[in-house]
């Protein structure tokens, strides 16, 4: 679509689906003033979603790390980065700084529309902001349960690497995924509190894509540690071993 300090912004053909069906749910809700309330709704949350891959950008960027593009789905947003930096500390500010700018945007919007009341929201501007409000409290915690690759599953991981390689660490880290993502699948098809089965099965596909990511990231993780390692030792037996750190001994 455009760019942002450099960062292409990208929307997925499938995100045009989802834009559609909701324009037709609103248009059965209530006509033409619910379609385009209900649009309005989540091309403003989507709007919170670039934000959100925008805060985790501009923190990589002041690390000097290059993003090249933002790509929006209908899943939400996923910002690549040339290179996901080794380093427990930066990935932790890197990863923070996501669900940080959702809890901000809803902390300027609760002293001015409040939270909506529990007979649900009323389609009016008010009813608009107190919808956009719950959602970015809902992104920011969502976005915080530690499933890795999701933010809160790198937060875990930047823990563990602070404890044992990051490759070790990944590996523990979508291990920890794939176990809540089970739970997660059979909390959302068997427990009352979720509607009819229709509404269940997005959440359940959402858990499982998430599963698959981050058995793929921690396998392109692990492959690029062993082509390191060839290389290291490839080098290491044309121009000796690479030099240490530490002086070499002084022989008194
Ligand atoms: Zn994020």
């Amino acid at each position: 679509m455009f760019r942002v300090r450099g960062i292409q912004l990208a929307v997925h053909g499938s995100f045009f689906l989802l834009l559609a069906w909701i324009a037709y749910e609103g248009w059965q809700l209530g006509g033409w003033p619910t379609l385009f309330w209900c649009v309005g709704i989540l091309l403003a949350f989507f709007v919170c979603v670039v934000l959100h891959e925008l805060g985790h950008s501009f923190t990589a960027m002041a690390f000097g790390i290059g993003v090249s593009r933002i790509l929006l789905m209908p899943i939400g947003g996923m910002a690549q980065f040339d290179d996901i930096p080794r380093e427990p500390r930066r990935e932790l500010l890197i990863t923070l700084a996501g669900p940080a700018v959702n809890f901000l945007i809803a902390g300027l919007l609760w002293p001015i529309v409040g939270l909506a009341a529990d007979d649900g929201i009323p389609i009016t501007t008010r009813g608009f902001f107190q919808l956009l409000l719950h959602a970015n409290l809902a992104m920011g915690c969502f976005n915080l349960l530690p499933v890795f690759p999701m933010d809160g599953g790198r937060i875990l991981r930047a823990f563990l690497a602070w404890r044992m390689p990051y490759v070790r660490a990944t590996y523990w880290a979508s291990r920890v995924a794939r176990v809540l993502a089970v739970v997660a699948i059979g909390t959302i098809l068997f427990s009352p509190f979720f509607g009819r089965w229709q509404e269940r099965i997005l959440p359940s596909v959402l858990f499982v894509f998430i599963g698959i990511v981050g058995e793929l990231e921690y396998r392109a993780t692990l492959r690029r540690e062993r082509e390191d390692e060839h290389w290291r030792a490839s080098l290491a037996r044309l121009y000796g071993p690479a030099p240490t750190a530490e002086p070499p001994p002084v022989s008194p």
